[in-house]
């Protein structure tokens, strides 16, 4: 079957002119009440939703759905500095602290979702209020299943955003034992702690909300259209060297940041990593994250738990050892040998044999094809000594993380090199 964009997944400008095909079980002519008439790009801000004061419509979700095409188009024609549409990137509207409804197919009208107003009040969308509209959504297309949860595709039908949901379930609240309460309250401070995240190469966190009749968790993100790494690479093999180097700057540039938030992933691999047809490259997946209590995400914590994928996992997690963020160092080298291979890591070995070398210090293999450049990347992120691997900022300022002025990602695009 061919298909008219790159990647698994499709541009939110496709999606939004083929609703029926990506939304087909809901009647796109069903009309949502309490709609606002959305400003054009000319008048929007990224992060500007229609707020109170603007009149609220009856209108289709096709309607919803078409106007928001058109201010993406606009937003492409409007802005001249950018001659290429795949440029243009606006930012999906945050949802926190606001009710949030899930337009369902057969049932237009249902009882709100009650919004976790979770005590955190420095975010800059905190300044929601009870007055304000609920946010009112759809469910689309899965898009894949991981261990925690279902992501489908969906659409806010209020702010015109393609997004992804995470549906996680819960266990009623009526009936939950202790695991399973903290289960929840572990999510919940999870949701807490991505919440405020906003980096070019972190998927973002937009809110979330309960569904109580169906108990589930819905967390909303950014959609990231594309695919992840590993996709790629299963379909390409190893990755030519400046591909490599182009994701490797921007996966070093989003655990820096997250690292200076105290925030270690600790589940850094090619398949957590989603990457859009322009080359933009997302850290996602935050399911095992964890923050470090302590001064710096680099002081090694004695409350960590072993988490993580076996292949990926440095060897002080293996050895049960306090450990920092630089477990995010160890995983990120094994994701750089997994995209110059196409292989993940320690593949000729089971996953009881490369505990076993983990335990014993030992490194996977680095190929002597890879350049000097790039292995001396990878070396130094398999140093044993966590004290002696550099941090995400000290690796930036590596020369295989230069970026080179001449890299145009799209020549690979259409050469299907990646
Ligand atoms: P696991 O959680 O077991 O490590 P996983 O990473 O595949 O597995 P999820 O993070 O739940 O699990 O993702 C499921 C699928 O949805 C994956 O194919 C992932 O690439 C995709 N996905 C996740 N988040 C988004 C997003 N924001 N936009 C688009 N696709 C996404």
């Amino acid at each position: 079957m061919s298909v008219d964009y790159w990647g698994d997944r499709p541009p939110t400008e496709i999606v939004l002119q083929n609703m029926e095909k990506y939304f087909d079980d809901h009647d796109l002519d069903k009309e949502v009440a309490g709609l606002p008439s959305i400003p054009s790009s000319a008048t929007r801000t990224p992060q500007t939703m229609p707020r109170k004061g603007l009149r609220r419509h009856v209108k289709s979700i096709r309607v919803a759905a078409r106007e928001a095409s058109k201010n993406q188009l606009l937003s492409v024609n409007s802005d001249h500095q950018y001659t290429h549409r795949l440029m243009v990137r606006r930012k999906s509207t945050k949802m926190w602290d606001q009710t949030v409804v899930e337009v369902k197919p057969e049932q237009r009208q249902r009882t709100p979702a009650s919004p976790l107003h979770l005590t955190i009040s420095t975010s800059a969308d905190a300044t929601a209020s009870a007055e304000e509209p609920p946010v009112q959504w759809i469910r689309g297309k899965l898009i894949g299943k991981g261990s925690f949860g279902r992501v489908y595709l969906a659409f806010n039908v209020v702010s015109g955003d393609m997004i992804a949901v995470k549906q996680v379930d819960i266990p009623n609240s009526r009936c939950r034992d202790d695991r399973q309460h903290d289960m929840v309250d572990a999510l919940y401070r999870e949701i807490a702690m991505l919440r405020d995240l906003d980096h070019e190469n972190i998927v973002q966190y937009l809110g979330y909300g309960v569904d109580e009749q169906e108990h589930i968790i819905n967390i909303f993100l950014e959609y990231v259209s594309g695919g992840n790494v590993a996709n790629r690479l299963a379909l390409h093999g190893g990755f030519d060297e400046p591909v490599v180097r182009h994701f490797t700057r921007q996966i070093c540039q989003g655990l820096a940041y997250l690292h200076h938030r105290h925030i270690l992933h600790r589940d850094i691999k090619a398949a957590n990593i989603l990457v859009e047809a322009d080359g933009v490259c997302k850290i996602s997946d935050f399911g095992l994250s964890k923050k470090n209590d302590y001064d710096e995400a680099y002081d090694q914590n004695s409350r960590m738990s072993l988490r993580g994928s076996i292949y990926w996992m440095a060897p002080e997690v293996v050895k049960n050892e306090p450990y920092s963020a630089k477990v995010d160092i160890w995983s990120l080298g094994c994701t750089v040998l997994e995209m110059f291979t196409g292989q993940r890591p320690w593949i000729s070995f089971s996953q009881i044999a490369a505990l076993y070398n983990l335990g014993h210090s030992n490194a996977p293999d680095i190929p002597d094809t890879i350049s000097d450049f790039g292995r001396d990347f990878i070396t130094k992120c398999f140093n044993t000594d966590p004290n002696l691997r550099p941090t995400a900022m000290e690796l930036l300022s590596h020369p295989f993380c230069a970026e080179d002025p001449g890299f145009n990602f799209e020549e690979y695009v259409v050469n299907d090199k990646v």
